[in-house]
Protein backbone atom coordinates (compact mmCIF):
# COMPACT_ATOMS: atom_id res chain seq x y z
CA UNK A 1 0.00 0.00 0.00
CA UNK A 2 2.75 2.83 1.21
CA UNK A 3 4.49 1.81 -2.07
CA UNK A 4 1.43 2.18 -4.10
CA UNK A 5 1.34 5.47 -2.52
CA UNK A 6 4.93 6.99 -2.97
CA UNK A 7 4.68 5.85 -6.44
CA UNK A 8 1.46 8.38 -6.85
CA UNK A 9 3.67 10.64 -5.27
CA UNK A 10 6.10 10.37 -7.78
CA UNK A 11 3.89 10.26 -10.35
CA UNK A 12 2.62 13.62 -9.09
CA UNK A 13 5.60 15.28 -8.51
CA UNK A 14 6.73 14.26 -11.68
CA UNK A 15 3.83 15.95 -13.40
CA UNK A 16 4.22 19.07 -12.04
CA UNK A 17 8.37 19.22 -12.92
CA UNK A 18 7.68 18.61 -16.41
CA UNK A 19 7.01 22.06 -18.47
CA UNK A 20 5.74 22.68 -21.02
CA UNK A 21 5.36 25.73 -23.66
CA UNK A 22 3.07 26.78 -26.08
CA UNK A 23 2.56 29.44 -28.92
CA UNK A 24 -0.23 29.84 -30.93
CA UNK A 25 -1.00 30.81 -34.83
CA UNK A 26 -4.84 32.20 -34.89
CA UNK A 27 -6.20 32.77 -38.07
CA UNK A 28 -9.44 35.22 -38.11
CA UNK A 29 -11.25 36.52 -41.06
CA UNK A 30 -10.99 40.66 -41.66
CA UNK A 31 -14.19 42.04 -42.20
CA UNK A 32 -14.29 43.73 -45.42
CA UNK A 33 -16.96 43.47 -48.01
CA UNK A 34 -15.37 42.54 -51.02
CA UNK A 35 -12.22 40.45 -50.86
CA UNK A 36 -8.41 41.22 -50.68
CA UNK A 37 -7.26 41.06 -54.58
CA UNK A 38 -10.73 41.66 -56.29
CA UNK A 39 -14.28 42.82 -56.33
CA UNK A 40 -15.89 39.99 -55.14
CA UNK A 41 -18.33 39.75 -51.92
CA UNK A 42 -17.19 38.06 -49.09
CA UNK A 43 -20.58 37.43 -47.83
CA UNK A 44 -19.46 33.74 -48.39
CA UNK A 45 -21.83 31.50 -46.07
CA UNK A 46 -25.36 32.60 -47.85
CA UNK A 47 -24.20 32.62 -51.04
CA UNK A 48 -24.46 29.24 -52.58
CA UNK A 49 -21.37 27.65 -53.89
CA UNK A 50 -19.10 29.00 -56.32
CA UNK A 51 -21.03 32.06 -56.83
CA UNK A 52 -18.90 35.24 -55.32
CA UNK A 53 -16.38 34.29 -57.96
CA UNK A 54 -14.15 35.89 -60.89
CA UNK A 55 -11.66 34.81 -62.98
CA UNK A 56 -9.17 36.43 -60.03
CA UNK A 57 -10.37 34.57 -57.04
CA UNK A 58 -10.28 31.15 -58.55
CA UNK A 59 -6.47 31.77 -59.47
CA UNK A 60 -7.60 31.04 -63.27
CA UNK A 61 -4.05 30.81 -65.55
CA UNK A 62 -3.29 34.42 -66.95
CA UNK A 63 -4.94 36.70 -64.25
CA UNK A 64 -3.45 39.26 -62.49
CA UNK A 65 -4.86 40.37 -58.73
CA UNK A 66 -5.88 43.97 -58.24
CA UNK A 67 -3.96 46.11 -55.91
CA UNK A 68 -4.67 45.34 -52.21
CA UNK A 69 -8.21 46.04 -50.68
CA UNK A 70 -7.11 49.33 -48.55
CA UNK A 71 -9.94 48.28 -45.66
CA UNK A 72 -8.09 45.11 -45.37
CA UNK A 73 -5.15 46.47 -44.93
CA UNK A 74 -6.66 49.14 -42.26
CA UNK A 75 -7.86 46.60 -40.17
CA UNK A 76 -4.58 44.47 -39.64
CA UNK A 77 -3.39 47.45 -38.87
CA UNK A 78 -6.19 48.30 -36.09
CA UNK A 79 -5.52 45.23 -34.77
CA UNK A 80 -1.97 45.03 -34.72
CA UNK A 81 -2.41 48.14 -32.82
CA UNK A 82 -4.39 47.18 -30.27
CA UNK A 83 -2.12 44.42 -29.76
CA UNK A 84 0.82 46.98 -29.01
CA UNK A 85 2.87 45.91 -32.04
CA UNK A 86 5.36 47.79 -33.56
CA UNK A 87 4.97 49.55 -36.82
CA UNK A 88 7.62 50.87 -37.75
CA UNK A 89 9.00 48.73 -41.21
CA UNK A 90 6.40 51.27 -43.77
CA UNK A 91 6.42 48.61 -46.96
CA UNK A 92 4.40 45.78 -47.15
CA UNK A 93 4.76 43.88 -49.95
CA UNK A 94 2.84 40.04 -50.79
CA UNK A 95 4.94 36.83 -51.03
CA UNK A 96 3.70 33.43 -52.37
CA UNK A 97 3.93 30.06 -49.72
CA UNK A 98 3.66 27.08 -52.39
CA UNK A 99 1.35 24.07 -51.74
CA UNK A 100 -0.62 21.60 -53.69
CA UNK A 101 -3.93 21.07 -51.93
CA UNK A 102 -7.46 21.24 -54.05
CA UNK A 103 -8.73 24.57 -52.64
CA UNK A 104 -5.21 26.36 -54.08
CA UNK A 105 -5.66 26.07 -57.89
CA UNK A 106 -2.70 28.15 -58.14
CA UNK A 107 -0.27 25.99 -56.20
CA UNK A 108 0.34 29.38 -54.00
CA UNK A 109 -1.44 31.02 -50.85
CA UNK A 110 -0.70 35.04 -51.15
CA UNK A 111 0.66 35.71 -47.70
CA UNK A 112 2.41 39.27 -46.78
CA UNK A 113 5.29 39.87 -44.50
CA UNK A 114 4.78 41.17 -41.28
CA UNK A 115 2.60 44.43 -40.69
CA UNK A 116 3.08 44.56 -37.18
CA UNK A 117 5.57 42.82 -34.59
CA UNK A 118 6.75 42.61 -30.69
CA UNK A 119 3.22 43.31 -29.64
CA UNK A 120 1.72 42.00 -26.37
CA UNK A 121 -1.30 41.28 -25.23
CA UNK A 122 -2.27 40.70 -21.01
CA UNK A 123 2.31 39.58 -20.91
CA UNK A 124 1.95 36.99 -23.86
CA UNK A 125 4.09 38.78 -26.39
CA UNK A 126 2.71 38.98 -30.10
CA UNK A 127 5.92 37.96 -32.43
CA UNK A 128 4.14 39.06 -35.81
CA UNK A 129 0.76 39.54 -37.29
CA UNK A 130 0.65 39.25 -40.96
CA UNK A 131 -2.45 39.45 -43.84
CA UNK A 132 -3.32 36.15 -46.07
CA UNK A 133 -6.14 35.26 -48.57
CA UNK A 134 -8.57 32.58 -47.47
CA UNK A 135 -8.23 29.31 -49.74
CA UNK A 136 -11.39 27.78 -51.44
CA UNK A 137 -13.65 24.77 -48.94
CA UNK A 138 -12.66 21.64 -50.75
CA UNK A 139 -15.54 19.63 -49.49
CA UNK A 140 -14.25 15.55 -50.03
CA UNK A 141 -18.04 14.54 -49.13
CA UNK A 142 -19.58 15.97 -51.64
CA UNK A 143 -16.79 16.20 -54.42
CA UNK A 144 -16.39 20.00 -54.49
CA UNK A 145 -14.37 22.59 -54.13
CA UNK A 146 -16.20 26.10 -53.32
CA UNK A 147 -14.45 29.01 -54.39
CA UNK A 148 -16.53 32.06 -52.27
CA UNK A 149 -14.23 31.85 -49.17
CA UNK A 150 -11.35 32.36 -52.34
CA UNK A 151 -9.79 35.56 -51.77
CA UNK A 152 -11.12 36.88 -48.35
CA UNK A 153 -8.72 38.78 -46.15
CA UNK A 154 -7.50 37.20 -43.13
CA UNK A 155 -5.14 38.22 -40.51
CA UNK A 156 -2.61 35.54 -38.74
CA UNK A 157 -1.49 36.56 -35.23
CA UNK A 158 1.68 34.58 -34.11
CA UNK A 159 2.29 34.67 -30.81
CA UNK A 160 5.77 33.68 -29.06
CA UNK A 161 5.34 30.10 -26.96
CA UNK A 162 4.76 31.90 -24.33
CA UNK A 163 1.73 29.99 -22.75
CA UNK A 164 2.27 27.03 -19.92
CA UNK A 165 -0.89 25.13 -19.68
CA UNK A 166 -3.89 24.86 -21.78
CA UNK A 167 -5.85 27.02 -19.01
CA UNK A 168 -3.07 29.76 -20.29
CA UNK A 169 -3.65 29.34 -24.00
CA UNK A 170 -7.60 28.90 -23.39
CA UNK A 171 -7.60 32.79 -20.92
CA UNK A 172 -5.10 34.26 -24.08
CA UNK A 173 -7.72 33.14 -26.95
CA UNK A 174 -10.48 34.27 -25.00
CA UNK A 175 -9.34 37.89 -24.40
CA UNK A 176 -7.65 37.99 -28.23
CA UNK A 177 -11.15 36.94 -29.32
CA UNK A 178 -12.57 40.01 -27.34
CA UNK A 179 -10.02 42.48 -28.48
CA UNK A 180 -11.19 40.92 -31.90
CA UNK A 181 -15.16 41.86 -31.39
CA UNK A 182 -13.60 45.07 -29.34
CA UNK A 183 -12.27 46.18 -32.61
CA UNK A 184 -15.19 45.81 -35.39
CA UNK A 185 -12.50 45.12 -37.74
CA UNK A 186 -12.96 41.06 -37.61
CA UNK A 187 -15.19 38.26 -37.55
CA UNK A 188 -15.03 36.58 -34.76
CA UNK A 189 -14.17 33.26 -33.35
CA UNK A 190 -16.59 31.69 -35.85
CA UNK A 191 -14.16 32.66 -38.45
CA UNK A 192 -11.09 31.41 -36.27
CA UNK A 193 -8.63 28.31 -37.49
CA UNK A 194 -5.81 28.01 -34.89
CA UNK A 195 -2.26 25.76 -35.14
CA UNK A 196 -1.02 25.26 -31.70
CA UNK A 197 2.31 24.62 -31.00
CA UNK A 198 3.38 22.60 -27.95
CA UNK A 199 6.31 21.35 -26.62
CA UNK A 200 7.32 19.86 -23.17
CA UNK A 201 10.50 19.75 -21.84
CA UNK A 202 12.92 16.90 -22.69
CA UNK A 203 10.75 16.70 -26.13
CA UNK A 204 10.32 18.32 -29.66
CA UNK A 205 7.88 20.31 -31.09
CA UNK A 206 3.91 19.33 -31.91
CA UNK A 207 2.44 21.34 -34.22
CA UNK A 208 -1.58 20.87 -34.22
CA UNK A 209 -3.85 21.97 -37.16
CA UNK A 210 -7.42 22.07 -37.86
CA UNK A 211 -8.64 23.86 -35.15
CA UNK A 212 -11.55 25.87 -35.02
CA UNK A 213 -12.76 27.08 -31.74
CA UNK A 214 -11.45 27.95 -27.92
CA UNK A 215 -12.32 24.77 -26.71
CA UNK A 216 -10.98 22.91 -29.42
CA UNK A 217 -7.57 24.19 -28.83
CA UNK A 218 -7.75 23.68 -25.01
CA UNK A 219 -9.03 19.95 -25.58
CA UNK A 220 -6.39 19.56 -28.27
CA UNK A 221 -3.53 20.78 -25.71
CA UNK A 222 -5.08 19.15 -22.84
CA UNK A 223 -4.90 15.98 -25.07
CA UNK A 224 -1.13 16.39 -26.95
CA UNK A 225 0.07 17.17 -23.01
CA UNK A 226 -0.73 13.75 -21.54
CA UNK A 227 0.22 12.12 -24.47
CA UNK A 228 3.98 13.60 -24.70
CA UNK A 229 4.34 13.64 -21.05
CA UNK A 230 3.44 9.62 -21.36
CA UNK A 231 5.80 9.33 -24.19
CA UNK A 232 8.78 10.77 -21.85
CA UNK A 233 8.02 8.83 -18.89
CA UNK A 234 8.31 6.00 -20.89
CA UNK A 235 11.63 7.05 -22.42
CA UNK A 236 10.24 7.38 -25.99
CA UNK A 237 11.30 10.37 -28.23
CA UNK A 238 8.49 12.82 -28.90
CA UNK A 239 9.13 13.66 -32.60
CA UNK A 240 8.90 17.00 -34.04
CA UNK A 241 5.84 16.81 -36.52
CA UNK A 242 2.30 18.21 -37.81
CA UNK A 243 -0.66 16.61 -36.03
CA UNK A 244 -4.43 17.15 -36.73
CA UNK A 245 -6.83 17.93 -34.41
CA UNK A 246 -9.89 15.57 -34.95
CA UNK A 247 -12.92 17.54 -33.16
CA UNK A 248 -15.50 14.56 -32.95
CA UNK A 249 -13.39 12.43 -30.95
CA UNK A 250 -10.69 15.41 -28.99
CA UNK A 251 -7.80 13.90 -29.86
CA UNK A 252 -4.64 14.49 -32.12
CA UNK A 253 -3.10 12.09 -34.73
CA UNK A 254 -0.13 12.54 -36.84
CA UNK A 255 -0.23 13.83 -40.43
CA UNK A 256 3.10 14.65 -41.23
CA UNK A 257 6.91 15.34 -40.30
CA UNK A 258 7.14 18.97 -39.68
CA UNK A 259 7.98 20.75 -42.72
CA UNK A 260 10.37 23.67 -42.60
CA UNK A 261 10.10 27.12 -43.68
CA UNK A 262 12.20 25.80 -47.23
CA UNK A 263 9.24 23.47 -48.26
CA UNK A 264 7.21 26.29 -48.82
CA UNK A 265 9.77 28.31 -51.64
CA UNK A 266 8.57 31.34 -50.34
CA UNK A 267 8.93 34.60 -53.32
CA UNK A 268 8.00 37.81 -53.31
CA UNK A 269 4.64 38.43 -55.42
CA UNK A 270 5.86 39.74 -59.03
CA UNK A 271 2.27 40.19 -59.72
CA UNK A 272 1.61 42.90 -56.75
CA UNK A 273 3.48 45.94 -56.27
CA UNK A 274 4.88 46.97 -52.46
CA UNK A 275 2.40 48.73 -50.46
CA UNK A 276 3.32 51.53 -49.00
CA UNK A 277 2.50 52.29 -45.48
CA UNK A 278 2.19 56.00 -45.10
CA UNK A 279 2.31 58.08 -41.69
CA UNK A 280 -0.85 60.06 -42.46
CA UNK A 281 -2.40 56.83 -42.81
CA UNK A 282 -0.75 55.35 -39.38
CA UNK A 283 -2.12 58.89 -37.55
CA UNK A 284 -5.36 58.10 -38.97
CA UNK A 285 -5.73 54.78 -37.67
CA UNK A 286 -4.21 55.38 -34.38
CA UNK A 287 -6.67 57.97 -33.61
CA UNK A 288 -9.78 56.10 -34.60
CA UNK A 289 -8.73 52.63 -32.97
CA UNK A 290 -11.08 51.46 -29.91
CA UNK A 291 -10.40 51.20 -26.40
CA UNK A 292 -9.00 47.72 -25.81
CA UNK A 293 -11.08 45.60 -23.28
CA UNK A 294 -8.84 45.50 -20.48
CA UNK A 295 -8.23 48.93 -20.78
CA UNK A 296 -11.86 49.25 -20.26
CA UNK A 297 -11.78 47.28 -17.02
CA UNK A 298 -9.58 49.51 -15.34
CA UNK A 299 -11.54 52.30 -16.36
CA UNK A 300 -14.73 51.11 -14.94
CA UNK A 301 -13.61 50.33 -11.96
CA UNK A 302 -11.83 53.63 -11.22
CA UNK A 303 -14.50 55.67 -13.08
CA UNK A 304 -17.63 54.44 -11.68
CA UNK A 305 -16.61 52.83 -8.58
CA UNK A 306 -17.35 49.39 -9.03
CA UNK A 307 -15.33 46.02 -8.48
CA UNK A 308 -13.15 44.00 -10.84
CA UNK A 309 -15.60 41.21 -11.26
CA UNK A 310 -18.64 43.62 -12.65
CA UNK A 311 -16.17 45.71 -14.72
CA UNK A 312 -15.17 42.67 -16.56
CA UNK A 313 -18.75 40.92 -16.85
CA UNK A 314 -19.90 44.21 -18.05
CA UNK A 315 -16.71 44.47 -20.79
CA UNK A 316 -17.62 41.12 -21.81
CA UNK A 317 -18.87 43.01 -25.10
CA UNK A 318 -18.56 46.08 -26.52
CA UNK A 319 -22.43 46.51 -27.12
CA UNK A 320 -22.74 45.69 -23.53
CA UNK A 321 -20.38 48.01 -22.17
CA UNK A 322 -21.36 51.19 -23.86
CA UNK A 323 -25.35 50.52 -22.93
CA UNK A 324 -23.98 50.46 -19.48
CA UNK A 325 -22.20 53.89 -19.75
CA UNK A 326 -25.58 55.28 -21.35
CA UNK A 327 -27.57 53.41 -18.12
CA UNK A 328 -25.20 54.95 -15.87
CA UNK A 329 -25.87 58.92 -17.16
CA UNK A 330 -28.68 58.52 -15.14
CA UNK A 331 -28.68 55.56 -12.98
CA UNK A 332 -26.61 54.90 -9.78
CA UNK A 333 -23.64 53.32 -11.49
CA UNK A 334 -23.57 50.44 -8.71
CA UNK A 335 -27.31 49.49 -9.16
CA UNK A 336 -26.93 49.44 -12.48
CA UNK A 337 -23.53 47.16 -12.51
CA UNK A 338 -25.49 44.60 -9.66
CA UNK A 339 -28.55 44.58 -12.16
CA UNK A 340 -26.34 44.39 -15.44
CA UNK A 341 -24.12 42.03 -14.09
CA UNK A 342 -26.44 38.92 -12.09
CA UNK A 343 -29.67 39.67 -13.65
CA UNK A 344 -28.93 40.49 -17.00
CA UNK A 345 -26.49 38.05 -17.66
CA UNK A 346 -28.38 35.38 -16.48
CA UNK A 347 -31.46 35.90 -18.89
CA UNK A 348 -28.47 36.86 -21.63
CA UNK A 349 -27.07 33.12 -21.11
CA UNK A 350 -30.07 31.33 -20.48
CA UNK A 351 -31.47 31.80 -23.73
CA UNK A 352 -27.94 31.78 -25.42
CA UNK A 353 -28.23 35.31 -26.76
CA UNK A 354 -25.26 38.12 -26.37
CA UNK A 355 -26.52 41.50 -25.31
CA UNK A 356 -26.37 42.51 -29.39
CA UNK A 357 -28.77 39.90 -30.71
CA UNK A 358 -31.33 40.25 -27.68
CA UNK A 359 -34.17 43.19 -27.83
CA UNK A 360 -32.70 44.85 -24.85
CA UNK A 361 -31.69 48.37 -24.96
CA UNK A 362 -30.10 50.65 -22.59
CA UNK A 363 -33.40 53.46 -22.59
CA UNK A 364 -35.30 49.81 -21.45
CA UNK A 365 -32.34 48.86 -18.63
CA UNK A 366 -33.13 52.29 -17.27
CA UNK A 367 -36.93 52.39 -17.19
CA UNK A 368 -36.89 48.81 -15.04
CA UNK A 369 -34.68 50.69 -13.25
CA UNK A 370 -36.29 53.56 -12.51
CA UNK A 371 -39.30 51.57 -11.57
CA UNK A 372 -37.61 49.62 -9.10
CA UNK A 373 -35.99 53.15 -7.94
CA UNK A 374 -39.45 54.53 -7.11
CA UNK A 375 -40.31 51.31 -5.56
CA UNK A 376 -43.47 50.77 -8.43
CA UNK A 377 -42.18 47.37 -8.33
CA UNK A 378 -40.45 44.78 -6.36
CA UNK A 379 -37.21 42.99 -6.85
CA UNK A 380 -39.07 39.84 -7.90
CA UNK A 381 -41.05 41.24 -10.05
CA UNK A 382 -38.09 42.85 -11.79
CA UNK A 383 -36.77 39.63 -12.08
CA UNK A 384 -39.63 38.81 -14.06
CA UNK A 385 -39.51 41.61 -15.86
CA UNK A 386 -36.22 41.12 -17.34
CA UNK A 387 -36.47 37.31 -18.03
CA UNK A 388 -39.40 38.72 -20.99
CA UNK A 389 -37.20 41.62 -22.37
CA UNK A 390 -34.57 39.62 -24.49
CA UNK A 391 -37.23 38.67 -26.68
CA UNK A 392 -39.83 40.95 -26.45
CA UNK A 393 -39.74 44.54 -27.94
CA UNK A 394 -41.65 46.18 -25.60
CA UNK A 395 -41.15 48.28 -22.77
CA UNK A 396 -40.85 47.23 -19.06
CA UNK A 397 -43.77 49.10 -18.06
CA UNK A 398 -45.68 47.43 -21.12
CA UNK A 399 -44.67 44.20 -20.37
CA UNK A 400 -45.29 44.53 -16.63
CA UNK A 401 -49.18 44.98 -18.03
CA UNK A 402 -49.23 42.35 -20.16
CA UNK A 403 -48.25 40.43 -17.22
CA UNK A 404 -50.52 42.07 -14.54
CA UNK A 405 -47.71 43.06 -12.27
CA UNK A 406 -47.64 46.52 -12.21
CA UNK A 407 -47.79 48.17 -8.95
CA UNK A 408 -46.98 46.64 -5.05
CA UNK A 409 -49.16 45.63 -3.09
CA UNK A 410 -50.87 47.73 -0.23
CA UNK A 411 -50.11 46.21 3.47
CA UNK A 412 -53.42 45.45 4.30
CA UNK A 413 -53.60 43.14 1.36
CA UNK A 414 -50.59 41.42 2.33
CA UNK A 415 -51.74 41.09 5.97
CA UNK A 416 -54.78 39.32 4.88
CA UNK A 417 -52.94 37.13 2.54
CA UNK A 418 -50.84 36.30 5.02
CA UNK A 419 -53.81 35.28 7.47
CA UNK A 420 -55.27 33.15 4.85
CA UNK A 421 -51.72 31.38 3.94
CA UNK A 422 -51.26 30.58 7.67
CA UNK A 423 -54.90 28.98 8.36
CA UNK A 424 -54.13 26.78 4.91
CA UNK A 425 -50.74 25.69 6.11
CA UNK A 426 -51.20 24.26 9.89
CA UNK A 427 -48.43 21.92 9.93
CA UNK A 428 -45.80 24.35 8.76
CA UNK A 429 -46.78 26.57 11.02
CA UNK A 430 -46.29 24.33 13.48
CA UNK A 431 -42.83 23.25 12.13
CA UNK A 432 -42.08 26.89 12.40
CA UNK A 433 -43.01 27.23 15.87
CA UNK A 434 -40.65 24.23 16.91
CA UNK A 435 -37.98 26.21 15.95
CA UNK A 436 -37.55 25.17 12.01
CA UNK A 437 -36.56 28.37 9.79
CA UNK A 438 -37.21 26.74 6.77
CA UNK A 439 -40.93 26.91 7.02
CA UNK A 440 -41.17 30.07 7.42
CA UNK A 441 -39.56 30.64 3.90
CA UNK A 442 -41.96 27.82 2.36
CA UNK A 443 -44.93 30.16 4.05
CA UNK A 444 -43.48 33.39 2.56
CA UNK A 445 -43.23 31.60 -0.85
CA UNK A 446 -46.90 30.98 -0.75
CA UNK A 447 -47.60 34.77 0.37
CA UNK A 448 -45.04 35.90 -3.18
CA UNK A 449 -47.25 33.24 -5.01
CA UNK A 450 -50.35 34.48 -4.11
CA UNK A 451 -49.79 38.30 -4.20
CA UNK A 452 -48.24 37.52 -7.57
CA UNK A 453 -44.59 38.44 -6.43
CA UNK A 454 -45.89 42.16 -6.00
CA UNK A 455 -46.01 41.80 -2.02
CA UNK A 456 -42.47 43.29 -0.30
CA UNK A 457 -40.59 40.11 0.97
CA UNK A 458 -39.23 42.21 4.42
CA UNK A 459 -42.62 43.41 4.81
CA UNK A 460 -44.12 39.57 4.46
CA UNK A 461 -41.76 38.06 7.22
CA UNK A 462 -42.31 40.64 9.37
CA UNK A 463 -46.22 40.30 9.53
CA UNK A 464 -45.91 36.64 9.29
CA UNK A 465 -43.76 36.55 12.31
CA UNK A 466 -45.91 38.57 14.02
CA UNK A 467 -49.31 36.69 13.44
CA UNK A 468 -47.72 33.56 14.67
CA UNK A 469 -45.91 34.94 17.79
CA UNK A 470 -49.22 36.59 18.42
ZN1 LIG B 1 -13.16 37.39 -57.26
Amino acid sequence: MIIIKLWLLFLIIGGITIDMKCGLEIHVQLKTDSKLFCDCSTNYKEAPANTNICPVCLNQPGTKPFPTNEKALKNALTIALMLNCKIDKDITYFMRKHYDYPDLPSGYQRTSVPIGYEGDLNGIKIREIHMEEDPGQFKPDFGIVDFNRSGIPLVEIVTEPDMHSPEEAREFLKELIRVLNYSECARGEGTMRADVNISLEGGNRAEIKNINSIKGAYKSLKFEMIRQKNLIKRGVEVKQETRAFLESQMITVAMRTKEDADDYRFIPDPDLPPIKVQKKQLEEVSETIPEAPHNKVKRFIEEYDIDEESAKTLTSELKLANAYEIVVKSIDPKFAAMWMRDELKRVLTYNKLDFKESEISAENIIELLNLLNDKKITTKVGQRIIEKMPKNKNSPKEIAEELGLIGVVEKDEVLDTAKKTISENEAAVSDYKKGKETSLNFLVGQVMKLTRGKADPGETVKILKELIDN
